[in-house]
């Protein structure tokens, strides 16, 4: 099989058709940009569940994606586009590097979403970038970064609004966007690995914190994540 890029959670594979790739998930579990890590028997098979059952939400909300179809257990079809080398984070709680860096308390709730961008380069440790950054280093154009913006702050409220029906918060989230046909589309996954989810009434953490902060039982969350959210999906 032809793998066009593996990463750590992921693996892209060509298909018989020049547009479409195939994204796989892997079991393997990454913290601090490598330094931790871990096989979790199922994880691939539940953030490929997850991401399935968002991306279907978004599109279902007529937000376009790069997601095609359902594969396999651990796969989907997606269109090929060109990553954007930029991991775009929206935060609506206060947690993890924005804690650390702003001393703002840990799950103060801020009073509009707050987008940030940082550079998707695991050698330099993904710093972040103010939208000057993004020109001077011509990683977008600045309509570009206006569309993925405007994109980001949608995903985020309508996700938001999703997770909250089943009792999770969702504290912040990672997304990444590519190009296609002079299109800007939403790529990669959105799973636990990729945002915060606390429950809404004990705030117990479901997402990759458990693993980044060894609280154990990590597959039992992200299985409990899918067990919430199923019920609410509107397909299945
Ligand atoms: P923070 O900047 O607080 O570490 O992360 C903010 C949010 O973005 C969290 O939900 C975190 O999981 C996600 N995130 C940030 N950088 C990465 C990354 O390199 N890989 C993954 N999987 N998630 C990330």
């Amino acid at each position: 099989m032809n793998i066009l890029y593996e990463g750590k959670a992921k693996r892209l594979y060509a298909t018989e058709h020049d547009d479409e790739l195939r994204m796989s998930f892997k079991d393997d579990a990454t913290a601090f940009n490598g330094v931790k890590h871990a096989q979790l028997a199922g994880k691939g098979h539940l953030n490929k569940e997850i991401t399935l059952l968002l991306y279907r939400e978004l599109a279902d909300a007529g937000i376009e994606t790069h997601f095609l179809r359902e594969l396999n257990d651990t796969d989907l079809l997606v269109r090929k586009v060109t990553i954007i080398p930029l991991e775009v984070v929206v935060r609506k709680v206060v947690a993890g590097s924005l804690a650390k860096r702003t001393g703002l308390a840990q799950g103060q709730t801020l009073d509009e979403p707050l987008v940030e961008y940082y550079l998707k380069d695991d050698a330099l440790g993904d710093p972040m970038l103010a939208p000057a950054h993004i020109r001077a280093l011509n990683l977008a154009q600045p309509d570009e970064v206006t569309a993925v913006t405007q994109q980001a702050l949608v995903i985020f409220t309508h996700l938001e609004t999703f997770f909250a029906q089943a009792g999770l918060r969702l504290v912040d989230l990672k997304l990444e966007f590519g190009r296609a046909d002079g299109k800007i589309l939403l790529a990669d996954e959105i799973s636990p690995d990729t945002c915060r989810l606390w429950d809404t009434e004990t705030g117990e953490i479901f997402d990759k914190d458990r693993f980044r902060q060894d609280l154990g039982e990590v597959i039992e969350h992200y299985q409990q994540i899918l067990e919430r959210i199923s019920p609410h999906a509107k397909r299945v």
